[in-house]
């Protein structure tokens, strides 16, 4: 388990008065204080960290969010905003004092206008992102934010973690699918910035501040999101590939022939896809036989005469010809399209089954990765023998979930235990490449001690400046992103 304690200053338990004057806003069905029903709030998706809060509040409208974040602001009360809680960080999980409010977006879960002719989608922030991608294209549109998780994370958590995933390659991340932002301030006041203009440079871009802010500077309550045209030729091809140098080779070739159809390109080693096969039912290796690494590619197009099947075809057999796919297969329906992704999909998951996992979520510049991958399964392997790298991930972006599983036989404590020390070996070498800690997953609680080890001098202290402005109490989501001091 990641061990740097974070020292959070000693804090006051929430009054309970402060308990029933919120009740008397959200009702009894906004106001979950039975430890039953807070359970599954107090603990983060990966199980490291479980913490307490005597209330989990619901609000059902932005003014009810607003009215209760103006009683917490006025009693001094730390909050921790929670979409899906789903966080790789442990960003909306609280601490384990006791001391904070708990304020969950899933009442506000309406989908509150689609506009097909401006290409935009109004959502609140408990929307869960599924509900986004099924509404668009039931208006004939794509909402192309898209990734494992997406049946859980909800549109406020999406966008505070500025979530990437499967097409940021072509649509980019979250942060640029919003047109406009509707957002209650940790005072309690409501910003409505939910404009949804293509162009709009009217001074600083304030949503570009809640985005990525993981809930340190307010509560995000609405969204206008971006739509896409909706894919109507759209293929998948699963490829061996003899190393990683090969996958991006392949890639620069795409791109050559037909780079704006690329809409994702995704790596896993062969330990990865093993796991997927052994754990998740259902599950079947599309190739004749084993490889030690693999892609999926998807292109895509709105056009139906795109002919990207037969364009397909010819880049990779073109790719064979140089050496850079040593076996492929392209789905020929759309439910073999389906379980093609299920292998990407499934990856998380599928590594629990094998005990303890520790998670580094890098990226580098995308020439960087094939280096980056030698350099850090070596250096783990040598700092511990029979460590198990479960590399997979969005490398068209340069984003590798470079996932380490535990060797077989240790026990899983012990191995957990291990965990600062591994990711600081590999962070090490992600900063020799110029790359970044955490390229989608956030700050949280998890990385908070990094964020300050990485980012020094004016640029940290402008983050500080910032949060000091927008949260001069400092109530918002304390101990996250910006360790205290
Ligand atoms: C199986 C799986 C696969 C995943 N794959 C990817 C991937 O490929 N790419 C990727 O980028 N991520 C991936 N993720 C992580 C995903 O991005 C996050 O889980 C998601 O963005 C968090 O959404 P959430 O609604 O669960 O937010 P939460 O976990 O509830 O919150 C996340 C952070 O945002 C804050 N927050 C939540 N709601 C609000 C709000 N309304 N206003 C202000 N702050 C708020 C919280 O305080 C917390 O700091 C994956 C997750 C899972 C479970």
């Amino acid at each position: 388990m990641p061990d740097r304690p974070l020292e959070l200053p000693p804090r006051p338990p929430v009054p309970p008065a402060l308990i029933g004057r919120i009740r008397q806003v959200v009702g009894d069905r906004g106001c979950l204080t039975e430890p039953q029903a807070i359970a599954p709030h107090m603990k983060d998706w990966r199980g490291l960290f479980v913490g307490r809060a005597p209330v989990v509040v619901k609000p059902a409208s932005t003014a009810e969010c607003a009215e209760v974040v103006r009683l917490c602001a006025e009693a001094r009360v730390p909050m921790v905003p929670q979409g899906g809680n789903s966080s790789m960080a442990a960003g909306a999980t609280p601490f384990e004092d006791g001391a904070e409010v708990v304020i969950s977006t899933a009442r506000m879960n309406r989908i509150r206008a689609v506009d097909p002719a401006n290409m935009s989608l109004t959502a609140e922030a408990g929307c869960i992102v599924k509900a986004v991608q099924d509404a668009a294209e039931q208006a004939g549109c794509l909402f192309p934010l898209s990734f494992g998780g997406d049946g859980t994370a909800v549109v406020g958590g999406v966008l505070s973690t500025n979530a990437g995933g499967n097409n940021t390659l072509r649509y980019g991340n979250a942060r640029d699918l919003v047109l406009g932002l509707e957002v209650v301030l940790p005072d309690g006041q409501v910003w409505d910035g939910l404009r949804s203009l293509r162009k709009d440079n009217t001074g600083y871009c304030l949503r570009h501040l809640f985005m990525g802010a993981e809930g340190t500077l307010g509560i995000i309550t609405a969204a206008v999101l971006k739509l896409a045209p909706r894919p109507r030729d759209v293929q998948v091809a699963f490829c061996a590939v003899p190393d990683v140098a090969a996958a991006l080779r392949l890639l620069t070739l795409l791109q050559g022939r037909d780079g704006p159809s690329i809409s994702a390109f995704e790596y896993m080693a062969r330990f990865g896809l093993s796991l997927v096969l052994k754990h998740v039912p259902g599950t079947t290796d599309p190739l004749a036989g084993p490889h030690e690494h693999y892609v999926l590619i998807e292109l895509s197009s709105p056009r139906p005469d795109a002919h990207l099947k037969e364009s397909l075809e010819a880049a990779l057999a073109e790719a064979v010809e140089q050496g850079l796919v040593a076996d492929a297969v392209i789905a020929a329906s759309d439910a073999q399209r389906a379980a093609l992704w299920k292998l990407r999909e499934e990856m998380s998951d599928a590594q629990k089954p094998e005990g303890g996992s520790i998670k580094n979520d890098i990226s580098v510049p995308v020439s960087a990765v094939p280096a980056f991958m030698a350099e850090a399964s070596a250096a783990v392997t040598a700092a511990l023998p029979g460590i198990r790298p479960c590399p997979f991930g969005h490398v068209g972006d340069g984003n590798i979930h470079f996932n380490l599983t535990q060797p077989e036989g240790m026990a899983r404590d012990a191995y957990m235990a291990e965990w600062d020390r591994m990711v600081d070996l590999v962070n090490a070498i992600v900063r020799r490449h110029g790359g970044s800690f955490s390229a989608e997953h956030g700050i949280g609680r998890l990385k908070a001690h990094t964020l300050a080890e990485w980012r020094e001098g004016p640029e940290i202290a402008l983050m500080r400046r910032i949060k000091a402005a927008i949260d001069p109490a400092g109530l918002m989501n304390q101990g996250k992103v910006l360790p205290p001091g």
